[in-house]
């Protein structure tokens, strides 16, 4: 058995703690250099959506699992690797560039769809993050809003590492709020929230979770490009 059960239990706990509905929450199982088998046991349980943060590597696992998985894509995007994980994944987690999302865009129009993304900011404006400023994602928003061929679902981040993410999560709950308010078309999804602290990222309204090794077990080593 995964650690799955347990998760979905821990999930509707707090939510339930914050007054909201476990449905409301979207679990993305995130099984980065996990092998098929420990995915195909996770997916026996019931769980439908998985996250990988690599594109070679999730090629060989979305061929094998069943057509109805709805692949995440949390990783940082290689622009080389854009057309293939629009072919392979249903969300964008880690928009963070308005180049990206202006090839994101060109993308979408070409196949004549939209492509659902997360903006990824880096609230804490910490150097060695990668994602929008809060000024740089406020000054393209305009612009990536009046995209066609891109839908954007809401905001995403990474918080420090430090004991204070559910500060972070309320900051980006904040600004998601704010944002909302003066542009129509921006989603209200806030991808945030790992094994760690998923549960203060519920009470914080996260509608998107993205938990690997409270679920698969540890990790045996570290992704390059991981937490980017
Ligand atoms: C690896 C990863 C996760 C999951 O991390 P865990 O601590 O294993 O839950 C979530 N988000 C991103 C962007 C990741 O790279």
């Amino acid at each position: 058995m995964s650690g799955l059960r347990e998760i979905r239990e821990r999930m509707a706990r707090a939510a339930l703690d914050a007054g909201r509905v476990e449905g409301d929450v979207v679990l993305v199982a995130v099984s980065k250099t996990f092998p098929v088998e420990a995915l195909e046991a996770v997916y026996g349980e019931g769980q439908r959506v998985f996250g990988e943060s690599r594109q070679q590597e999730a090629e060989e696992k979305v061929a094998k699992m069943p057509e109805d998985v709805e692949w995440h894509f949390i990783g940082r995007v290689q622009r080389n690797k854009l057309r293939k994980i629009v072919r392979d994944f249903s969300v964008i987690h880690a928009v963070d560039s308005l180049k990206l999302a202006r090839a994101v865009g060109e993308l979408g129009r070409e196949l004549g769809r939209e492509i659902s993304v997360f903006l990824q900011i880096n609230v804490a404006g910490e150097e060695s993050k990668g994602g929008f400023t809060v000024e740089e994602c406020y000054r393209a928003l305009p612009e990536i809003l009046a995209l066609s061929g891109v839908r954007v679902l809401g905001l995403m981040q990474i918080p420090p590492d430090d004991e204070r993410a559910g500060y972070w999560f309320g900051q980006l709950r904040e600004l998601r709020d704010l944002w909302c308010e003066e542009f129509a078309n921006l989603g209200r999804g806030l991808s945030m929230g790992m094994s760690g602290d998923f549960e203060e990222a519920i009470r914080q309204g996260a509608t998107h979770i993205r938990v690997g090794s409270a679920i698969f077990g540890g990790r045996a080593y570290r992704v390059e490009g991981e937490l980017g």
